[in-house]
Protein backbone atom coordinates (compact mmCIF):
# COMPACT_ATOMS: atom_id res chain seq x y z
CA UNK A 1 0.00 0.00 0.00
CA UNK A 2 1.24 3.57 1.03
CA UNK A 3 4.83 3.61 0.83
CA UNK A 4 6.65 5.96 3.63
CA UNK A 5 5.66 9.16 3.78
CA UNK A 6 7.22 12.19 2.06
CA UNK A 7 8.32 14.88 4.21
CA UNK A 8 5.89 17.39 3.78
CA UNK A 9 6.96 20.90 2.77
CA UNK A 10 7.37 22.36 6.11
CA UNK A 11 9.84 19.49 7.26
CA UNK A 12 12.65 21.68 7.02
CA UNK A 13 11.44 25.12 8.92
CA UNK A 14 8.72 23.21 11.08
CA UNK A 15 10.03 21.52 14.34
CA UNK A 16 8.49 18.05 14.67
CA UNK A 17 4.90 18.49 15.03
CA UNK A 18 3.13 15.99 17.75
CA UNK A 19 0.58 14.68 17.07
CA UNK A 20 -2.33 16.30 19.00
CA UNK A 21 -1.42 19.45 16.52
CA UNK A 22 -1.68 17.25 13.60
CA UNK A 23 -5.22 18.47 13.36
CA UNK A 24 -4.02 21.12 11.41
CA UNK A 25 -3.16 19.00 8.96
CA UNK A 26 -7.25 18.00 8.66
CA UNK A 27 -6.68 14.27 9.33
CA UNK A 28 -6.66 11.96 12.22
CA UNK A 29 -3.01 9.67 12.14
CA UNK A 30 -3.10 6.55 10.37
CA UNK A 31 -4.23 3.72 12.06
CA UNK A 32 -4.44 -0.01 11.71
CA UNK A 33 -8.23 0.17 11.27
CA UNK A 34 -8.23 2.64 8.16
CA UNK A 35 -6.11 -0.70 6.01
CA UNK A 36 -6.64 -3.55 5.29
CA UNK A 37 -4.52 -6.79 5.81
CA UNK A 38 -2.54 -6.17 2.57
CA UNK A 39 -2.40 -2.59 3.57
CA UNK A 40 -1.20 -3.38 7.45
CA UNK A 41 0.98 -5.79 5.80
CA UNK A 42 3.18 -3.66 3.89
CA UNK A 43 2.94 -0.55 6.54
CA UNK A 44 4.70 -2.98 8.40
CA UNK A 45 7.23 -3.97 6.14
CA UNK A 46 7.84 -0.13 5.41
CA UNK A 47 9.26 -0.12 9.15
CA UNK A 48 11.76 -2.98 8.30
CA UNK A 49 9.85 -5.55 10.21
CA UNK A 50 8.52 -8.92 8.78
CA UNK A 51 5.28 -8.74 7.19
CA UNK A 52 3.44 -11.23 9.85
CA UNK A 53 3.58 -8.87 12.65
CA UNK A 54 0.31 -7.05 10.71
CA UNK A 55 -1.59 -10.29 11.89
CA UNK A 56 -0.28 -10.39 14.97
CA UNK A 57 -1.24 -6.47 15.70
CA UNK A 58 -4.33 -7.07 14.22
CA UNK A 59 -5.41 -9.90 16.41
CA UNK A 60 -4.32 -7.46 19.05
CA UNK A 61 -6.61 -5.05 18.35
CA UNK A 62 -9.83 -6.67 17.21
CA UNK A 63 -9.55 -9.94 18.80
CA UNK A 64 -8.37 -8.42 22.59
CA UNK A 65 -9.17 -5.28 21.69
CA UNK A 66 -5.32 -3.62 23.03
CA UNK A 67 -3.41 -0.78 21.84
CA UNK A 68 -1.25 -1.10 24.37
CA UNK A 69 3.06 -2.38 23.56
CA UNK A 70 2.82 -4.12 27.22
CA UNK A 71 0.05 -6.51 26.18
CA UNK A 72 2.08 -7.61 23.05
CA UNK A 73 4.05 -10.06 24.51
CA UNK A 74 4.05 -12.01 20.96
CA UNK A 75 6.26 -9.36 20.04
CA UNK A 76 9.73 -8.59 20.41
CA UNK A 77 10.47 -5.78 23.17
CA UNK A 78 12.45 -4.02 21.14
CA UNK A 79 9.51 -3.53 17.94
CA UNK A 80 6.48 -3.01 20.12
CA UNK A 81 6.94 0.59 20.44
CA UNK A 82 7.51 1.47 17.02
CA UNK A 83 4.73 -1.01 15.58
CA UNK A 84 2.18 0.83 17.76
CA UNK A 85 3.42 3.69 17.17
CA UNK A 86 2.87 3.60 13.62
CA UNK A 87 -0.07 1.30 13.60
CA UNK A 88 -2.14 2.17 16.77
CA UNK A 89 -1.57 5.52 17.41
CA UNK A 90 -4.43 6.85 20.29
CA UNK A 91 -7.40 8.58 18.70
CA UNK A 92 -10.25 9.08 20.54
CA UNK A 93 -9.59 9.93 24.41
CA UNK A 94 -12.75 8.98 26.65
CA UNK A 95 -13.57 12.67 28.13
CA UNK A 96 -16.19 11.39 30.51
CA UNK A 97 -18.80 8.41 30.57
CA UNK A 98 -22.31 8.59 31.91
CA UNK A 99 -24.11 5.54 32.51
CA UNK A 100 -27.90 4.81 33.68
CA UNK A 101 -30.31 1.36 33.11
CA UNK A 102 -27.80 0.32 36.11
CA UNK A 103 -25.29 0.69 34.25
CA UNK A 104 -26.24 -1.78 31.03
CA UNK A 105 -26.20 2.08 28.77
CA UNK A 106 -23.31 3.75 29.04
CA UNK A 107 -22.43 6.80 27.03
CA UNK A 108 -18.90 7.58 26.40
CA UNK A 109 -17.72 11.69 25.17
CA UNK A 110 -14.55 10.77 23.02
CA UNK A 111 -12.18 13.63 22.31
CA UNK A 112 -10.48 13.27 18.93
CA UNK A 113 -6.80 14.50 18.23
CA UNK A 114 -7.92 17.68 16.93
CA UNK A 115 -10.70 18.28 19.36
CA UNK A 116 -13.35 17.37 18.06
CA UNK A 117 -15.70 15.65 20.43
CA UNK A 118 -17.98 12.82 19.14
CA UNK A 119 -20.10 10.65 21.33
CA UNK A 120 -21.12 6.60 21.11
CA UNK A 121 -23.72 4.67 23.21
CA UNK A 122 -23.58 0.69 24.45
CA UNK A 123 -26.47 -0.66 25.61
CA UNK A 124 -27.08 -4.00 26.87
CA UNK A 125 -30.28 -5.87 26.23
CA UNK A 126 -30.85 -9.42 27.91
CA UNK A 127 -30.24 -11.03 24.24
CA UNK A 128 -27.65 -8.43 22.50
CA UNK A 129 -25.45 -5.69 22.97
CA UNK A 130 -25.85 -2.92 20.35
CA UNK A 131 -23.60 -0.27 20.27
CA UNK A 132 -24.52 3.30 18.25
CA UNK A 133 -21.61 5.24 17.00
CA UNK A 134 -20.70 8.54 15.13
CA UNK A 135 -19.75 8.70 11.98
CA UNK A 136 -18.84 12.92 11.65
CA UNK A 137 -18.17 15.23 14.37
CA UNK A 138 -21.37 17.29 14.15
CA UNK A 139 -23.30 17.28 11.20
CA UNK A 140 -24.09 18.75 8.26
CA UNK A 141 -28.41 18.15 7.61
CA UNK A 142 -29.41 20.33 10.06
CA UNK A 143 -32.76 18.45 10.88
CA UNK A 144 -34.54 20.74 13.81
CA UNK A 145 -35.38 18.40 15.97
CA UNK A 146 -31.99 16.68 16.42
CA UNK A 147 -29.40 18.68 19.12
CA UNK A 148 -26.68 16.99 16.63
CA UNK A 149 -28.30 19.18 13.73
CA UNK A 150 -28.05 22.55 15.68
CA UNK A 151 -24.28 22.40 15.67
CA UNK A 152 -23.47 21.84 12.16
CA UNK A 153 -21.00 19.66 10.54
CA UNK A 154 -16.75 19.69 11.84
CA UNK A 155 -15.32 16.69 9.69
CA UNK A 156 -15.70 13.62 8.73
CA UNK A 157 -14.35 10.62 11.23
CA UNK A 158 -11.66 8.28 9.91
CA UNK A 159 -12.59 4.25 9.71
CA UNK A 160 -10.57 3.90 12.62
CA UNK A 161 -12.15 6.77 14.61
CA UNK A 162 -15.38 4.91 13.81
CA UNK A 163 -14.05 1.56 14.63
CA UNK A 164 -12.38 2.44 17.38
CA UNK A 165 -16.15 3.52 19.20
CA UNK A 166 -16.75 -0.02 18.51
CA UNK A 167 -13.30 -1.96 20.19
CA UNK A 168 -14.05 0.54 23.22
CA UNK A 169 -17.32 -0.80 23.74
CA UNK A 170 -15.82 -4.23 23.21
CA UNK A 171 -13.41 -3.98 25.68
CA UNK A 172 -15.14 -2.78 28.72
CA UNK A 173 -17.83 -5.72 27.43
CA UNK A 174 -15.05 -8.32 27.50
CA UNK A 175 -13.24 -7.11 30.72
CA UNK A 176 -17.22 -7.62 32.49
CA UNK A 177 -17.48 -3.47 33.15
CA UNK A 178 -20.91 -3.97 32.05
CA UNK A 179 -23.29 -5.64 34.51
CA UNK A 180 -24.86 -8.84 32.99
CA UNK A 181 -21.22 -10.78 33.06
CA UNK A 182 -18.70 -10.70 30.39
CA UNK A 183 -19.99 -10.67 26.84
CA UNK A 184 -19.72 -9.01 22.95
CA UNK A 185 -20.91 -6.77 20.81
CA UNK A 186 -23.34 -8.15 18.55
CA UNK A 187 -24.97 -4.95 16.68
CA UNK A 188 -23.50 -1.62 15.37
CA UNK A 189 -25.63 1.21 14.18
CA UNK A 190 -25.08 4.18 12.90
CA UNK A 191 -27.51 6.44 14.29
CA UNK A 192 -24.75 8.47 16.70
CA UNK A 193 -23.81 11.87 15.71
CA UNK A 194 -23.30 12.90 11.77
CA UNK A 195 -24.71 11.46 8.50
CA UNK A 196 -22.98 8.69 7.76
CA UNK A 197 -24.09 8.54 3.69
CA UNK A 198 -22.13 12.11 4.03
CA UNK A 199 -19.21 10.55 4.79
CA UNK A 200 -19.52 7.31 2.20
CA UNK A 201 -16.04 5.65 1.68
CA UNK A 202 -14.98 6.20 5.49
CA UNK A 203 -18.16 4.44 6.61
CA UNK A 204 -18.22 1.69 4.27
CA UNK A 205 -14.38 0.77 4.93
CA UNK A 206 -15.76 0.93 9.07
CA UNK A 207 -18.46 -1.90 8.13
CA UNK A 208 -15.86 -3.61 6.60
CA UNK A 209 -13.70 -3.75 9.37
CA UNK A 210 -16.47 -4.10 11.60
CA UNK A 211 -17.59 -7.27 10.24
CA UNK A 212 -14.87 -9.00 8.53
CA UNK A 213 -13.41 -12.10 11.11
CA UNK A 214 -10.50 -11.52 12.58
CA UNK A 215 -7.81 -10.88 12.18
CA UNK A 216 -9.20 -8.49 9.71
CA UNK A 217 -11.63 -7.04 11.16
CA UNK A 218 -14.02 -7.65 14.52
CA UNK A 219 -16.18 -10.46 13.32
CA UNK A 220 -19.27 -8.78 13.94
CA UNK A 221 -22.11 -10.02 11.42
CA UNK A 222 -23.19 -7.71 8.78
CA UNK A 223 -26.78 -8.75 9.33
CA UNK A 224 -26.51 -7.06 12.63
CA UNK A 225 -25.10 -3.54 11.22
CA UNK A 226 -27.34 -0.68 10.94
CA UNK A 227 -26.80 2.23 8.49
CA UNK A 228 -28.84 4.75 8.98
CA UNK A 229 -29.59 7.92 6.30
CA UNK A 230 -31.89 10.91 5.97
CA UNK A 231 -32.05 9.90 2.38
CA UNK A 232 -29.39 10.45 -0.06
CA UNK A 233 -30.61 8.88 -2.70
CA UNK A 234 -27.13 8.07 -5.30
CA UNK A 235 -25.28 6.97 -1.71
CA UNK A 236 -28.20 4.75 -1.38
CA UNK A 237 -27.91 3.25 -4.67
CA UNK A 238 -24.34 2.67 -4.11
CA UNK A 239 -24.50 1.07 -1.21
CA UNK A 240 -27.07 -1.26 -2.70
CA UNK A 241 -24.18 -2.05 -4.91
CA UNK A 242 -21.35 -2.76 -2.20
CA UNK A 243 -22.33 -6.73 -1.53
CA UNK A 244 -23.34 -5.98 1.86
CA UNK A 245 -25.88 -7.41 3.93
CA UNK A 246 -26.26 -4.56 5.94
CA UNK A 247 -29.79 -3.41 7.24
CA UNK A 248 -30.92 0.10 5.80
CA UNK A 249 -32.83 2.72 7.95
CA UNK A 250 -34.53 5.36 6.34
CA UNK A 251 -35.31 8.56 8.73
CA UNK A 252 -38.42 9.37 7.34
CA UNK A 253 -40.15 11.05 9.82
CA UNK A 254 -42.82 12.21 7.05
CA UNK A 255 -44.83 10.84 4.61
CA UNK A 256 -45.90 14.14 2.95
CA UNK A 257 -43.04 16.48 1.46
CA UNK A 258 -44.22 19.68 2.69
CA UNK A 259 -43.69 18.74 6.19
CA UNK A 260 -40.72 16.55 5.43
CA UNK A 261 -39.13 19.97 3.42
CA UNK A 262 -38.89 21.47 7.19
CA UNK A 263 -38.14 18.30 9.04
CA UNK A 264 -35.07 16.38 7.10
CA UNK A 265 -34.15 19.57 4.60
CA UNK A 266 -32.30 17.42 2.58
CA UNK A 267 -35.79 16.19 1.21
CA UNK A 268 -35.24 19.54 -0.77
CA UNK A 269 -32.93 17.81 -2.90
CA UNK A 270 -34.57 14.02 -2.90
CA UNK A 271 -38.53 13.79 -2.19
CA UNK A 272 -40.75 11.33 -0.04
CA UNK A 273 -41.18 9.00 -3.55
CA UNK A 274 -37.34 9.32 -4.57
CA UNK A 275 -36.20 8.51 -1.32
CA UNK A 276 -38.75 5.26 -1.03
CA UNK A 277 -37.85 3.99 -4.60
CA UNK A 278 -33.88 4.01 -3.33
CA UNK A 279 -35.18 2.40 -0.22
CA UNK A 280 -37.14 -0.37 -2.30
CA UNK A 281 -34.31 -0.99 -4.66
CA UNK A 282 -31.93 -1.38 -1.56
CA UNK A 283 -34.20 -3.96 -0.32
CA UNK A 284 -34.32 -5.69 -3.51
CA UNK A 285 -31.04 -6.01 -4.25
CA UNK A 286 -29.85 -6.96 -0.67
CA UNK A 287 -33.10 -8.64 0.13
CA UNK A 288 -32.86 -6.85 3.73
CA UNK A 289 -36.21 -4.90 5.04
CA UNK A 290 -35.54 -1.32 5.14
CA UNK A 291 -36.03 0.21 8.55
CA UNK A 292 -38.24 3.22 8.38
CA UNK A 293 -37.59 5.65 11.03
CA UNK A 294 -40.29 8.18 12.54
CA UNK A 295 -39.62 10.26 15.71
CA UNK A 296 -43.46 10.99 16.96
CA UNK A 297 -43.16 14.91 17.69
CA UNK A 298 -46.56 15.99 19.25
CA UNK A 299 -49.03 17.96 16.81
CA UNK A 300 -46.29 17.89 14.10
CA UNK A 301 -46.65 14.52 12.38
CA UNK A 302 -48.34 12.47 14.46
CA UNK A 303 -51.92 13.16 12.49
CA UNK A 304 -54.14 10.09 12.03
CA UNK A 305 -54.06 11.40 8.36
CA UNK A 306 -50.13 10.90 8.27
CA UNK A 307 -50.01 7.25 9.58
CA UNK A 308 -52.50 6.34 6.80
CA UNK A 309 -50.64 7.96 4.33
CA UNK A 310 -47.55 6.35 5.58
CA UNK A 311 -49.34 3.20 5.80
CA UNK A 312 -50.24 3.59 1.93
CA UNK A 313 -46.51 4.37 0.90
CA UNK A 314 -45.49 1.27 2.96
CA UNK A 315 -47.95 -1.26 2.07
CA UNK A 316 -46.74 -4.74 0.54
CA UNK A 317 -43.06 -2.94 0.82
CA UNK A 318 -40.14 -5.16 2.18
CA UNK A 319 -40.06 -2.35 5.26
CA UNK A 320 -41.37 -1.93 9.05
CA UNK A 321 -41.39 1.25 10.71
CA UNK A 322 -39.50 1.97 13.84
CA UNK A 323 -41.30 4.61 15.70
CA UNK A 324 -39.42 6.54 18.00
CA UNK A 325 -41.02 8.83 20.59
CA UNK A 326 -39.20 12.23 20.13
CA UNK A 327 -36.05 12.91 22.26
CA UNK A 328 -36.76 16.49 23.28
CA UNK A 329 -34.00 18.47 22.73
CA UNK A 330 -32.76 21.46 25.01
CA UNK A 331 -34.46 24.93 23.42
CA UNK A 332 -36.98 22.81 21.08
CA UNK A 333 -40.93 23.48 21.38
CA UNK A 334 -40.85 20.13 20.49
CA UNK A 335 -42.40 17.03 22.46
CA UNK A 336 -43.16 13.92 21.79
CA UNK A 337 -46.70 12.27 20.88
CA UNK A 338 -49.35 11.69 23.29
CA UNK A 339 -49.81 7.45 24.21
CA UNK A 340 -53.44 8.26 22.70
CA UNK A 341 -51.92 9.38 19.23
CA UNK A 342 -49.00 7.12 19.36
CA UNK A 343 -51.51 4.63 20.35
CA UNK A 344 -53.66 5.26 17.05
CA UNK A 345 -51.01 5.87 14.84
CA UNK A 346 -49.41 2.54 15.32
CA UNK A 347 -53.08 1.02 14.83
CA UNK A 348 -52.96 2.87 11.71
CA UNK A 349 -50.10 1.56 10.45
CA UNK A 350 -51.21 -1.74 11.18
CA UNK A 351 -54.22 -1.87 9.42
CA UNK A 352 -52.25 -1.34 6.55
CA UNK A 353 -50.23 -4.46 7.43
CA UNK A 354 -46.96 -2.45 7.92
CA UNK A 355 -44.91 -4.29 10.78
CA UNK A 356 -44.52 -1.43 13.32
CA UNK A 357 -42.51 -0.95 16.50
CA UNK A 358 -41.69 1.48 18.76
CA UNK A 359 -38.77 2.09 19.68
CA UNK A 360 -37.14 2.65 23.39
CA UNK A 361 -35.80 5.85 24.64
CA UNK A 362 -32.67 3.98 26.36
CA UNK A 363 -30.07 6.75 27.27
CA UNK A 364 -32.91 9.88 27.66
CA UNK A 365 -31.48 10.54 31.04
CA UNK A 366 -27.52 10.81 30.44
CA UNK A 367 -28.78 12.74 26.88
CA UNK A 368 -27.87 9.30 25.24
CA UNK A 369 -31.28 8.82 23.08
CA UNK A 370 -31.44 9.38 19.42
CA UNK A 371 -30.77 12.59 18.42
CA UNK A 372 -29.24 13.91 21.63
CA UNK A 373 -26.15 13.84 21.14
CA UNK A 374 -24.67 17.41 20.99
CA UNK A 375 -20.92 16.75 22.66
CA UNK A 376 -19.80 19.94 20.86
CA UNK A 377 -22.25 22.02 22.63
CA UNK A 378 -21.50 20.65 26.26
CA UNK A 379 -17.57 21.07 26.02
CA UNK A 380 -16.29 20.03 29.43
N1 LIG B 1 -28.07 11.07 10.23
C1 LIG B 1 -28.59 9.76 10.32
C2 LIG B 1 -28.20 9.01 11.56
C3 LIG B 1 -28.19 9.71 12.89
S1 LIG B 1 -29.66 9.99 13.79
C4 LIG B 1 -30.09 9.79 10.19
O1 LIG B 1 -30.67 10.86 10.22
O2 LIG B 1 -30.69 8.73 10.00
C5 LIG B 1 -30.42 8.47 14.20
C6 LIG B 1 -31.92 8.59 14.25
O3 LIG B 1 -32.37 9.40 15.36
C7 LIG B 1 -32.51 9.23 13.01
O4 LIG B 1 -33.65 8.54 12.62
C8 LIG B 1 -32.87 10.60 13.52
O5 LIG B 1 -33.83 11.24 12.72
C9 LIG B 1 -33.37 10.28 14.90
N2 LIG B 1 -33.47 11.46 15.77
C10 LIG B 1 -32.76 12.60 15.70
N3 LIG B 1 -33.14 13.45 16.67
C11 LIG B 1 -34.10 12.84 17.36
C12 LIG B 1 -34.87 13.19 18.50
N4 LIG B 1 -34.70 14.37 19.10
N5 LIG B 1 -35.78 12.31 18.97
C13 LIG B 1 -35.93 11.11 18.37
N6 LIG B 1 -35.23 10.71 17.30
C14 LIG B 1 -34.33 11.56 16.80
Amino acid sequence: MSPARPPSRDAVAAPPVPLTLAGRRGKPPRHLADLDLAGRRAAVADLGEPSFRAVQLSKHFFGRYTEHPDDMTDLPRTSRAALAGALLPALLTAERELACDDGTTRKTLWRAFDGALVESVLMRYPDRVTMCVSSQAGCGMACPFCATGQAGLTRNLSTAEIVRQVVAGARVLADGQIPGGPGRVSNVVFMGMGEPLANYANVVNAVRRLTEPVPDGMGISQRSVTVSTVGLVPAIGKLAAEGLSVTLAVSLHAPDDELRDTLVPVNRRWQVAEVLDAAWDYAAVTGRRVSIEYALIKDINDQAWRADLLGSLLAGRLAHVNLIPLNPTPGSKWTASRPAAQREFVRRLESHGVPVTVRDTRGREIDGACGQLAASARPS
